[in-house]
């Protein structure tokens, strides 16, 4: 049984960095987001890959607790590929390729299974599946969305739908200022708030996030890296840590979201310290505690 259902992509990714490339990874919105929720709670994926998709892949996801009764592997197609590279600001991702594939013809269909969980992510895809699989939950507490620049510019109108049905919006600082026309960040917030979710946090790169709430404003800082390596996954483990987080503790009082929010801050910093999930591959529930406490401290004035 899922605690928490993701929809999102499983992706095969190639990154170059200013220092590397690589080619063909595993990544994909919902392959981040669930492998950070996984350090607290039991997500379930909905997605679809292709049958050129390596199953080693799977298995590294299954043997992290990941529940994959909701992917689909297609015959005779190809999984959804993304292309992208940073420069020496590494705060921003150009995308050279995106190839949906795959994802082109999927219609998401959920497992029994999944329809009871309390938590839902509907992690960066199309718009028109993430409205799709809400409508197949039964009566979530809690549902959180992400999105990118792509989907803002395919379809705005259908994400304008996604917005008003959730309870937290996740988005980056230049997708906020480009979905609501403005540059200013407090009244991107301001608009997404007046759409109907209670909450939306505003991902800052290295810098953290920010957290608008009809009762409040709260700042979580991002962690000192001193070896960036490939931020690629960074906004979806962010996300996947702070719902997991939720879906642990079942609290949603704003004392609470702060902590989750910085629990996905957290996340994310490990995440970008190799390649993929190279790192988080590698890291326990206790580094993610001492990171946590550190942030603390650092906060203290
Ligand atoms: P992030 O760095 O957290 O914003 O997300 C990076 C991940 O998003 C990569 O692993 C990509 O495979 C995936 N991705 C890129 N473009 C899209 C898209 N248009 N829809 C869904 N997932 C995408």
């Amino acid at each position: 049984m899922a605690d928490l259902v993701i929809i999102g992509s499983v992706a095969l990714d190639s990154i170059k960095t200013p220092f590397k490339k690589v080619e063909n990874v595993l990544g994909g919105s919902a392959t981040y987001s669930a492998f950070a929720a996984s350090f607290f709670c039991k997500p379930g994926i909905v997605a679809v890959v292709g049958d050129d998709f390596p199953l080693g892949y799977l298995s590294l996801l299954e043997k992290k607790g990941v529940c994959l009764a909701g992917l689909k592997i297609e015959k005779d197609s190809r999984t959804f590929r993304w292309e992208g590279c940073y420069e020496f600001d590494m705060n921003e991702a150009k995308t050279l390729r995106t190839e949906l594939n795959v994802w082109e013809t999927f219609k998401p269909q959920l497992p029994r299974e999944y329809r009871s969980a309390g938590y839902l992510f509907l992690g960066n895809i199309d718009p028109e599946l993430q409205l799709n699989v809400l409508a197949q939950m039964g009566n979530p507490k809690f549902v959180i969305a992400d999105t990118m620049n792509f989907w803002i510019e395919h379809k705005k109108k259908e994400l304008e739908k996604v917005i008003r049905k959730i309870d937290l919006l996740l988005l980056n600082d230049g997708e906020a200022r480009e979905l609501f026309e403005t540059t200013n960040l407090v009244k991107a917030a301001r608009q997404v708030l007046k759409l109907g979710p209670k909450a939306v946090v505003i991902k800052k790169g290295e810098h953290g996030a920010l957290l608008f709430s009809r009762s409040g404003y709260f700042s979580a800082p991002g962690y000192p890296l001193e070896n960036i390596v490939d931020p690629t996954g960074c906004g979806d483990s962010f996300g996947g840590g702070l719902i997991g987080y939720l879906a642990k503790t079942g609290d949603l009082s704003d004392g609470n979201m702060r902590k989750a929010i910085v629990y996905g801050s957290v996340i994310a910093s490990h995440n970008a310290e190799d390649f993929g999930l190279d790192n988080l591959k590698k890291i326990s529930l206790s580094d993610i505690e001492g990171r946590y406490q550190e942030l603390r401290r650092m906060r203290e004035f």
